[in-house]
C-alpha cells in the first residue's frame, strides 16, 4: 500500500501517518523529519539547510528527491510506505512520478486534509514535539514547552523553530502558492480523496481506514 498525505502545515498529516504506521505496519517517509534529523546530527547538509528550514522556505527539489529515493529503496518500504510532506510542488510531483515509474511502484491513494487557516495557525503555534520519540503534543491539550514527554518519558516537549507564528504564516503562503497546484495533478489521476480535518484525529483516521479497506 503506497499512500500520500497532502495538506497545509498543521493539517494533521503527521498524526494520521503515525496512526497508519501502527495499523498497517508500513513506514512513513516524512521529508520534514528526514531534514530535521540531518540538522540534529549537525552534518554539513544539516548546517546548510538549517536557516532555510527555520525561515519556512523549501529546500531544493534535488535534495528532497535524493532523500526520498534512498528511503524508498530500503527493505522496510517493500510492502508500502506513507509519503508525508513530499511532493510539495509540481516539479517534485513530476519527479516522484518518474521515480515510482522507474521502480514499477504505484501510488494508490492521495489524501488531502483540508483544515481552516485559523485552525492551522493555532495548531502549529501550539504544537510541541518530543525531542526523543517524535510524539506530537499541543498546548491546547494542557501540555507545555519543556514538559517531560507523556509517551516515552525520557524526552522533552519543544516548539519547532518554524512553528513560530510569523513563520507559520509564511509556510501557509508557500503552501498556497506552490503545493496547492499539485491537488489537481493528483485529482486528474483519480487517486485523490479530499477529507475535512480539524476534528478529533480518530474521526479522520476512521474515514481513511474505510477508504483503504474499500
Ligand atoms: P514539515 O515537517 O513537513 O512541515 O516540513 C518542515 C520544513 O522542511 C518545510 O517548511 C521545508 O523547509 C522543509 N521541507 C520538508 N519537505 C520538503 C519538500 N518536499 N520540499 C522542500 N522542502 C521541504
Amino acid at each position: 500500500m503506497n499512500i500520500l498525505f497532502l495538506g497545509a502545515p498543521g493539517c494533521g498529516k503527521g498524526t494520521q501517518s503515525k496512526i497508519i504506521i501502527k495499523k498497517y505496519n508500513i513506514p512513513q517517509i516524512s521529508t520534514g523529519d528526514l531534514l530535521r534529523s540531518e540538522i540534529k546530527s549537525e552534518s554539513s547538509l544539516g548546517n546548510e539547510i538549517k536557516d532555510i528550514m527555520a525561515s519556512g522556505k523549501f529546500v531544493s527539489d534535488d535534495l528532497v528527491l535524493s532523500l526520498v529515493s534512498k528511503k524508498i529503496e530500503q527493505d522496510e518500504c517493500k510492502n508500502g510506505f506513507i509519503l508525508d510532506g513530499y511532493p510539495r510542488n509540481i516539479a517534485q510531483a513530476e519527479s516522484l512520478d518518474t521515480l515510482l515509474g522507474e521502480k514499477n511502484i504505484e501510488l494508490e491513494h492521495v489524501f488531502l486534509i483540508d483544515v481552516p487557516t485559523e485552525t492551522l495557525i493555532k495548531r502549529c503555534t501550539g504544537r510541541l514535539v518530543c525531542n526523543n520519540c517524535g510524539y506530537i503534543g499541543n498546548t491546547d491539550r494542557g501540555e507545555n514547552p519543556n514538559d517531560n514527554c507523556s509517551q516515552c518519558s525520557s524526552g522533552k516537549l519543544t516548539q519547532r523553530e518554524d512553528d513560530k507564528e510569523e513563520t507559520v504564516r509564511n509556510r501557509l503562503k508557500v503552501f498556497d502558492e506552490q503545493t496547492a497546484p499539485i491537488i489537481s495533478f493528483y485529482s486528474e489521476k483519480n487517486i485523490l480523496h479530499k477529507l475535512i480535518g480539524g476534528d478529533d484525529p480518530s474521526v479522520l483516521s476512521n474515514k481513511i481506514t474505510e477508504i483503504l479497506k474499500a
